[in-house]
């Protein structure tokens, strides 16, 4: 068999497919191995979570992953982690990290595979595909997908897409699997990239161009979706985990709402200075970094035309749009930073036209897709990589 892709899920299905006996053909173009494990979790892999749901995944079927995830778990992974003796530490919520490097995990798939005769082809562009299925009248001519790569031709009863999405195209991301998908008639779902920064206009934005660096804990809803972790202040609009994590549930021309103080009612805060003479931002920067108060009050207070002033100046009305607006900020992105920043890219292979159990192509036999081009996406926290590991497992038992 040949596999394309030798990131996360590749190694995983080589590893797997080696193990029994099959002879494996890893194919890449990068120049060095798995970059995007290495980055991965700044440079320390969320390799898995513990609390790995589907309901942790965004598909257009969302039960597609269940299989996989069911038959490679988490415990399966750190089970292996444990046999290579690599340390590691839950940060928080099921997020596992290597205490020293990602660098380990790779290091660990490479032993694995050398251990399970799997060969390499790296790096090498793949050229063309073509498949020969079997043919019906005779029981000796097999089903075989010839494969041109820039070093030669190979044959395989097996092929393989594990080529991952779009994201940072800077270190070897491509779009070959889908268009291999294409090739096949293979239907595949709308693309764009998610667990990404967010944009947005210089007339809602301006103000906090200055402060970028600066994280809070927030609030972050949209599409029926909210997550409450830490927003990072950017140049160019938001990032920071509850940010990522609302732009894969965020369409074009939505209003984000940011509930900048989750843990406090602004309003009980209010009562309790009605009669100060304190100005409001100094109030505000006892609950909310200073910097991000000017801000705000420079930008969003000048949009509700409110001035700047002591407490036991503002009328009620004012007060009631103040706290609208702190626990309820509304600004509508105008895109994303897009797939150089991006995590991951949403949609992919379409999930009915595969197997949930092995991969397989319901179409086409013999030919599978797994790991982030098949339209599986988790959430922000080690789930990514798990659905790489699991669907890597479920299509090297068969593959
Ligand atoms: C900055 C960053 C941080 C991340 N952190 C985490 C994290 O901590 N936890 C988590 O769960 N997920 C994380 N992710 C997401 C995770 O890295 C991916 O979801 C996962 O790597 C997908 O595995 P894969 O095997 O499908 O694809 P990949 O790991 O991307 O592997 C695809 C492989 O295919 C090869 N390839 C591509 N095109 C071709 C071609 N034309 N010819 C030959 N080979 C090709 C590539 O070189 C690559 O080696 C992160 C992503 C990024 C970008």
């Amino acid at each position: 068999m040949v596999i394309i892709g030798a990131g996360a899920a590749g190694m995983m299905c080589a590893i797997e497919a080696g193990k029994r006996g099959r002879s494996v053909m890893l194919v890449d173009h990068a120049r060095k191995l798995a970059e995007k494990i290495r980055i991965s979790g700044g440079g320390r892999c969320n390799f898995t979570n513990r609390y790995t749901k589907a309901e942790n995944f965004l598909s257009s079927n969302s039960h597609f992953c269940r299989s996989a995830l069911a038959r490679f778990t988490p415990q399966d992974f750190i089970a292996l982690l444990e046999k290579h003796g690599i340390r590691y530490h839950e940060k928080k919520s099921g997020q596992l990290f290597c205490d020293d490097s990602s660098q380990q995990i790779i290091s660990m798939l490479q032993r694995e595979c050398a251990a399970a005769g799997v060969d390499w082809q790296m790096p090498s562009q793949l050229k063309q595909v073509e498949y020969l299925p079997a043919d019906k009248e005779s029981q000796y001519t097999e089903r075989k997908f010839m494969l041109t790569t820039e070093r030669n031709t190979l044959e395989a009863s097996s092929l393989v897409i594990a080529t991952g999405g779009l994201s940072i195209p800077q270190i070897g991301a491509s779009a070959l699997g889908y268009q291999i998908a294409g090739q096949f008639g293979i239907h595949v779902t709308p693309l764009r990239p998610a667990l990404v920064g967010l944009t947005f206009s210089d007339e809602d934005f301006i103000g906090f161009k200055d402060i970028s660096g600066v994280a809070m804990d927030a609030e972050v809803s949209c599409g029926g979706m909210a997550f409450r972790e830490s927003i990072l202040f950017t140049h160019r609009g938001l990032s920071g985990p509850a940010i990522l994590q609302i732009s894969s549930f965020w369409q074009p021309g939505e209003f984000l709402h940011i509930n900048l103080l989750p843990q406090q009612d602004v309003q009980q805060i209010f009562l309790m200075f009605r009669q100060s003479t304190m100005m409001l931002p100094n109030i505000l920067a006892r609950y909310l970094p200073k910097s991000f108060v000017q801000a705000w009050c420079a930008t969003v207070l000048t949009q509700l035309s409110i001035a700047v002033k002591p407490m036991n100046q503002y009328r009620d009305n004012e007060l009631r749009e103040i706290v609208d607006n702190l626990h309820d900020w509304q600004i509508i992105p105008t895109g994303t930073v897009g797939y150089k920043k991006a995590e991951v890219t949403l949609g992919g292979v379409d999930t009915h036209e595969l197997s949930s159990k092995t991969m397989e192509s319901k179409r086409i036999p013999g030919l599978y897709f797994i790991g982030e081009v098949v339209d599986v996406t988790g959430h922000l926290g080690g789930f990514n990589f798990q659905w790489a590991w699991s669907s890597g497992y479920a299509a090297g038992q068969v593959a």
